[in-house]
């Protein structure tokens, strides 16, 4: 059944340190909303536990994107839109771009935020495993101050997230990636576009005179929270270009993953398709060339 507005109660604060201190007098009461586009659906549907929402799409400190020379941190507000019009981002995060023009259609990209993307905790988001292969962190504020933990530690279990009530996500910072680099990222939906994703699969390697000096690998849609793939990980990490082990990391990958059967895909389809796209991801990581 279809909600009823006069139910729900609105608060915009101006400022950063009003909406905290609004979240602080009454804990896990407020909803914050930014773009609104996980949340309304949510409204339309009848199904949005909150009745009192925060807007913080006009609080000035989560805008912006700062480019340092050692990172690149962007507000949680930052909408696809916003990252896809960034130079860093093409320059240093193209799977961060593949990510955003993954996500919807333009009127989503438009309206949605990053933070958004993050906090509503899909397994099936298609911006965290590219987060997630970056090695982003992110960073929380509350009226007792902030901090700043990895993302890959961010998501407990399904929807959990380390997120106290009285805390908004700041912002997310990615170490800008130094060196020669490889960055792979592959969305399997039903259809090219504006498909929620069956499996999605964000790497970055670091390659060092033909060895795989470091390499992340961040999963959608194959466990309860978006995950990184630390076993294949290990597997692949070390060695050198010329003899990848595919056989061994596609294993690995199974061991790293825990997909569910849904209305999109069966689990034996996601464990199928993770192995194959990483197996497709170190076939083209083998053939890069470092002369
Ligand atoms: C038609 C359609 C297509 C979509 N396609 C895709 C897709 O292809 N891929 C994809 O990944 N997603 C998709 N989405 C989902 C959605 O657009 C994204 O998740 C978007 O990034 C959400 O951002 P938002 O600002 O609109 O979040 P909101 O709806 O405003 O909020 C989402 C959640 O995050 C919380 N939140 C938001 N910002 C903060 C903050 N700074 N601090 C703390 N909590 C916060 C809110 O309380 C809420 O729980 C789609 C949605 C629709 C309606």
């Amino acid at each position: 059944m279809r909600a009823f507005l006069p139910d729900y109660q609105i608060k915009a604060p101006g400022s950063l340190a009003e909406a905290l201190g609004i979240l602080a007098a009454e804990p896990g009461v407020w909803t914050p909303i930014a773009g609104g586009t996980d949340l309304m659906v949510l409204y339309n549907a009848g199904r949005l536990q909150g009745r009192r929402l925060l807007d913080i799409s006009r609080l000035y400190e989560l805008r912006g994107v700062k480019d340092d020379p050692g990172y690149l941190a962007l507000g949680a507000l930052t909408t696809f839109t916003e990252m896809l019009e960034q130079r860093a981002v093409h320059q240093f995060f193209p799977n961060l771009v593949k990510s955003a023009r993954a996500t919807g259609a333009l009127a989503i990209q438009n309206r949605g935020t990053l933070g958004g993307n993050i906090v509503n905790a899909s397994p099936a988001a298609d911006t965290p495993p590219a987060l997630l292969a970056y090695g982003a962190e992110v960073e929380l504020v509350s009226v007792r101050g902030s901090r700043r933990i990895p993302y890959e530690a961010f998501h407990r279990d399904y929807k959990k997230m380390d997120l106290a009530p009285d805390e908004l996500l700041a912002s997310i910072r990615l170490p800008k990636p130094q060196g020669l680099g490889y960055h792979f990222y592959r969305k399997v939906g039903t259809r090219q576009a504006q498909a929620i994703s069956k499996v999605c699969l964000a790497a970055y390697a670091r390659i060092e005179d033909r060895v795989v000096a470091d390499l992340k690998v961040g999963l959608g849609s194959v466990a309860p929270v978006p995950a990184r793939a630390f076993r294949a990980e290990a597997v692949v990490r070390g060695r050198s270009l010329d003899a990848l082990p595919l056989a061994e990391a596609r294993a690995a990958i199974l061991e790293d993953i825990s997909p569910i059967d849904d209305i999109r895909a069966s689990a034996h389809y996601r464990q199928v398709v993770t192995a194959n796209v990483l197996a497709q991801m170190l076939l083209e990581l083998g053939k890069v060339r470092t002369a």
